[in-house]
């Protein structure tokens, strides 16, 4: 069997043992003489898999008895529509001139400026800072939120510029909505300090076609008559996440990286083997001549990790990463390039991926010239 390390940073890798398990059980999963993709949704065969993938998650994150935990589609992308079609947008948010509801964002990267975009065709947005000056190397200081703000979003992990929140904003009574998708069940994560959690499963959770949403019961049932059944946190929580037919396959598969997760130690135990391996990466970006991070220090990301060759000369140092990208792909070490918009290198090394890939990305990097 051949095996790369994968360091897409999504869809990414997913442990091996999860991969065989589900390989095992592809034609007949729990004895019942079928594959969880020909399984009716509303089946006692396919109950029990979404009860105990959403148990699971709720055991491993500690999430209280308050919030609903919702199996979506549309990927995180959906969520920069839903959270403020829920949350904020009133019966005229569509009539031009009728007033909006105000909503905060903090602009650390790519994905959260998209968030404050969508954002802003329901709801009057407010970037109340923004990182943008320094190609988004850093979080900036959090603002109090707006009286009357609807909620209050940060990106909690930026996936292409590598940067994590050192430390969860205070928001007061403001819902804090955050999007998890690169970060989820990485570390530890204290729930009731948020309103509204969401991850796209790609990243750190499964396969893309899952979004996670982990919702305060509070802010469930506020949107409008005129959004559409499926972008309503109501209905998906009235019929637990089976209005329609949920991405059933998707769903088991969380499942199983859920149990991976549990029987490896819980989130905690993970957190530290995640701190190991960042820290190895980051202990040898500092010491290399030949590469750095461009990311500054207090905001580095534990899971995705950009780096650049040190090379003065663009046009040199352009052709050195794209060498680079290429002869490790050729040694088996995958899906190294950089975000196209921001180019470098970037090695993602979420919960799947094992140390000794790291190590294996040093050695490559450490006879590179
Ligand atoms: C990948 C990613 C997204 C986009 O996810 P989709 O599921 O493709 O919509 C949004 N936010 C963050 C932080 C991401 O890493």
């Amino acid at each position: 069997m051949k095996r790369v390390y994968n360091f897409s940073p999504g869809p990414s890798a997913l442990p091996l043992p999860v991969l065989e398990r589900a390989a095992a059980e592809m034609t007949d999963t729990n004895g019942t003489g079928q594959s969880v993709m020909e399984m009716s949704h509303r089946s006692k065969d396919f109950k029990p898999i979404i009860e105990k993938t959403g148990a699971l998650l709720r055991e491993l994150m500690g999430i209280p008895p308050n919030y609903q935990v919702l199996f979506l589609q549309g990927g995180a992308s959906l969520q920069f529509s839903m959270i403020p079609l829920n949350l904020a947008a009133g019966e005229n948010a569509l009539t031009p001139g009728a007033p909006r509801k105000s909503v905060s964002y903090i602009e650390t990267g790519i994905w959260a400026k998209k968030a404050a975009e969508e954002a802003a065709k329901y709801a009057a947005v407010s970037v109340r800072a923004s990182s943008k000056d320094r190609a988004y190397t850093y979080i900036p200081q959090a603002p109090a939120p707006a009286p009357g703000d609807a909620y209050y979003h940060i990106t909690l992990n930026n996936t292409i510029v590598g940067t994590k929140w050192a430390e969860i904003p205070d928001t007061g009574t403001v819902p804090l909505a955050a999007d998890i998708s690169s970060c989820i069940l990485s570390e530890p994560l204290e729930v009731s300090k948020f309103g509204v959690l969401y991850a796209g499963a790609q990243k750190n959770l499964g396969p893309a076609g899952v979004t996670v949403v982990i919702i305060r019961e509070d802010l469930i049932g506020h949107a409008p008559s005129w959004v559409p059944a499926l972008l309503r946190y109501d209905i998906h929580a009235e019929e637990a996440s089976m209005y329609n037919t949920p991405p059933c396959y998707g769903i088991y598969i969380i499942g199983l990286v859920l149990e991976w997760l549990r029987d490896l130690g819980g989130v905690a135990v993970m957190a530290q083997l995640n701190r190991e391996k960042a820290d190895l990466f980051y202990q040898y970006l500092e010491q290399s001549k030949l590469f750095r991070s461009p990311v500054e220090k207090p905001y580095r990301s534990l899971m995705n990790i950009p780096f650049v060759c040190t090379e003065a000369d663009p046009v040199r140092r352009g052709d050195m990463e794209t060498r680079f990208v290429k002869d490790a792909a050729a040694q088996g070490l995958m899906n190294l390039a950089g975000h196209r918009l921001v180019g470098g290198m970037r090695a993602s090394i979420y919960n799947a991926m094992p140390i000794e890939g790291v190590k294996a990305l040093i050695r490559f990097m450490e006879q590179f010239n």
